[in-house]
């Protein structure tokens, strides 16, 4: 049950707030501080009144659980609870103990005081979800901190320590101990005084022009850095009107808040959040499956993916042990890591010491028998199902009993791989991204025997290495490659038509995509959509593919490593240049398949592109190879620079409307030429839209 525990500090009442896992502000929770507070305004023996949170946290604000639910709304409000703080008519000291974000530093900032652990991260994050502080924060915070440390914090929505924000009136004091003593030392101080601080009656000491200039430039950079993204400029605009009269400032706050609750991409922001929580959720395994203890980990294979997964436990502080076939690549493959480590000690990411700290928890070695104490061992050799075989054989002979065996495959089947071991049960797929130390993404693959304890166990690890874990059954490419190839796919047909490589990039871009096709597969290689298709022309002759990118990969041009493929690179730079070479190999092929070219619209571009993803997305629920159209939406954005904003392909077609969408894919079958088979709307797809309904609807 949340609440608020109430003990004496001889006349000072300490309340602490105790709702795990946050300390968040539900209902139940503003309730009972609401009554807290009365019940110590009312006591004559308490001359002052102290809040702090039970364990390592003051509060992180809003409850999360309640969202979109009447008990977000219910009265009373959390502004309510500010307002019966600041009006107690005894000094109310918030000891931020701990993490202390969004509601939670609203809710301190309308205490007549403020100590804080030095440590504690500080933060107002609701630019994240696409929303602004709606409690005051943008009208208190510039008060305590100044206008241009309170824009960092509110129009970045990152955490900074409390040490980092001791200037200005936000904190009285920054302790290294003992926050509650300090604080009801404060307390005392302020009722001796007879004096109840309020921010709300501080005027801002920054104004006029220079003001005025600074919210200029602010304005001007989240434009360009958060295109399309008006949280940030109304959280300035909010802050901007923290220089006026406080109600009025409060007023226009709480408006934009709700302004910005209406918008698609707040919206889209939000589901982004619940998505990556939904996906830990895993069926078949109830919450309170126990998990393996992982403390040391193998991984076979020192190539681009080996070192990279290896980079993960090592930053973790938890042991690897890496096994090669031979000597030299896995020298090459250790020299490979450390000049990543050093590269990030350059740009002073990392120090030298901790640069050699994660180096001495690597244990290379050429005799698969170091494995033997493993908990978890990881492959990552050659994508090859007969190397793949002889390797597991090798693994499952020294593996422990108990130990979790994963395969990095990123097409081959995980159930044949599961049977070359005799533990089956214990196999498992961790699909990681290049560079594997760096994307975020992981989809643990599903086998048809892979127990619910190890699942369980790889899920929580991945979130230990900050990784977002999706779950995916076993299918070629999984979800994310398996949509992609459809991407792409349309991505050439489009230049076939009569787009260019740049329009079709540029198209992309523009809505929001990190990147667009044509660079992204230069950045990847050429050469591995091109192995794939080869693969393609022999396994699914049915399924049509443009030619235009074989030619391309038959001039050589494989992308950013050859120095050239749809577009050129000069030595040492990654710009993308158009290169007329690529345009007159395009106007060639289309004469050669009697092609006239036409004109082509961005909004088909991105129609196709996106739409192929939604469309195989629809198959891959459909198949139960995701487990929720979200999870799908999380791959995207996690692992393809999907942009946050629109929350993942499949909210996208929700936005448009599933009844629209399957008309467009129909309209896109009856084009002359086009591949009509693919866009039959897949049947989930089609039954939705003559449901009326969407993916996330269910
Ligand atoms: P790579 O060629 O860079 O590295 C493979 C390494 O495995 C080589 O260093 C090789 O010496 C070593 N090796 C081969 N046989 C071995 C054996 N019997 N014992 C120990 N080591 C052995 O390949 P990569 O790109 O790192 O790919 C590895 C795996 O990861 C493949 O299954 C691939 O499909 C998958 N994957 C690759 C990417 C990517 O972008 N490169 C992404 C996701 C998954």
């Amino acid at each position: 049950m949340p609440g608020v525990q109430t003990h004496r500090d001889g006349d000072i009442a300490v309340l602490t707030l105790d709702n795990p896992p946050v300390n968040g502000f539900g209902l139940q929770q503003r309730r009972a501080l609401i009554q807290a507070l009365d019940a110590a305004a009312a006591d004559a023996g308490v001359r002052g009144v102290v809040v702090t949170g039970a364990g390592k946290l003051f509060s992180g604000g809003a409850d999360i659980r309640e969202f979109g639910k009447p008990e977000m709304t219910a009265s009373p409000h959390l502004l309510d609870v500010l307002q019966v703080a600041e009006e107690c008519g005894k000094p109310v000291v918030a000891a931020i103990n701990g993490t202390c974000m969004g509601g939670g530093l609203e809710f301190s900032l309308a205490c007549h005081g403020r100590v804080a652990l030095a440590s504690a991260p500080i933060g107002l994050p609701e630019v994240k979800l696409g929303l602004l502080p709606g409690s005051g924060g943008t009208q208190r915070l510039p008060r305590a901190l100044g206008l241009e440390r309170a824009l960092e914090l509110i129009v970045s929505g990152d955490p900074q320590p409390a040490a980092a924000l001791r200037d200005g009136a936000l904190f009285d004091e920054v302790v290294d101990a003992d926050v509650v003593g300090a604080a009801c030392a404060l307390a005392r101080r302020l009722a001796d005084a007879g004096s109840l601080p309020r921010l709300r009656e501080r005027a801002l000491a920054d104004e006029g022009t220079a003001a005025q200039e600074l919210l200029a430039q602010w304005r001007a950079q989240a434009a360009r850095k958060y295109p399309r993204q008006p949280a940030r400029l109304h959280a300035i605009d909010a802050v901007a009107a923290s220089s006026g009269d406080f109600d009025a400032g409060m007023a226009l706050e709480r408006w934009l808040f709700f302004a910005l609750l209406a918008t698609p991409e707040s919206h889209a922001m939000r589901h982004a959040f619940f998505a990556e929580r939904a996906a830990s959720h895993l069926r078949g395994v109830p919450e309170d499956t126990p998990v393996r203890p992982v403390r040391r980990v193998g991984v076979v294979g020192a190539g681009t993916m080996g070192g990279g997964i290896a980079m993960n436990f090592l930053n973790a502080g938890i042991d690897v042990v890496l096994v090669e076939a031979g000597q030299e690549a896995l020298e090459r493959g250790l020299a490979t890591m450390r000049a990543n480590y050093e590269n990030s000690a350059r740009r002073g990411r990392l120090s030298a010491q901790q640069v050699e700290q994660r180096l001495a928890l690597l244990h290379p070695s050429l005799d698969y028998a170091a494995l033997g104490q493993c908990d978890l061992i990881i492959e990552a050799v050659f994508e090859d199902l007969d190397v793949k075989r002889e390797v597991f054989r090798r693994i499952d002979e020294v593996a422990r009993d108990g130990a979790i065996l994963a395969s990095n495959t990123s097409t081959l089947d995980l159930d044949a791989i599961a049977a070359f071991t005799r533990r089956p049960g214990d196999v498992v797929g961790m699909h990681f991204f290049s560079p594997a130390n760096v994307m975020k993404l992981l989809e643990v693959v599903r086998g048809k025997a892979t127990a619910p304890d190890v699942l369980a166990t790889v899920m929580r690890l991945a979130r230990g290495i900050g990784k977002i874990a999706v779950v995916s059954g076993v299918c070629d490419g999984f979800i994310g490659n398996r949509m992609l190839e459809h991407y792409g796919r349309m991505a050439h047909f489009l230049v076939e038509e009569g787009a260019s490589p740049q329009q079709v990039d540029r198209a992309l871009e523009t809505w929001g995509m990190a990147m667009g096709p044509f660079r992204m597969s230069d950045l990847a290689g050429n050469d591995i959509g091109w192995a794939i298709r080869k693969r393609r022309y022999v396994d699914k002759p049915g399924m049509r593919y443009s030619r235009l990118a074989d030619r391309l990969c038959e001039l050589g041009r494989f992308g950013q490593k050859t120095g050239a493929g749809w577009y050129r690179y000069e030595p040492g730079s990654r710009e993308a240049l158009p290169d007329p070479e690529v345009d007159a190999m395009i106007r060639q092929y289309r004469h050669d398949i009697g092609v006239t070219a036409r004109a082509v619209t961005d909004r088909e571009i991105v129609e196709r592109c996106i739409y192929a993803l939604v469309n195989e997305a629809a198959r891959i629920l459909q198949e139960g190879i995701a487990q929720r159209a979200s999870d799908i939406d999380m791959v995207y954005l996690a692992g393809y620079g999907f942009p946050q904003w629109r929350g993942g392909p499949l909210l996208w077609a929700d936005m448009q409307g599933s009844y629209m969408v399957a008309r467009r894919m129909r309209e896109f079958a009856a084009q002359p030429g086009a591949d009509a088979a693919f866009w039959e709307p897949a049947p989930w797809l089609a039954q939705l839209a003559e449901r009326g309904k969407g993916f996330h609807d269910a």
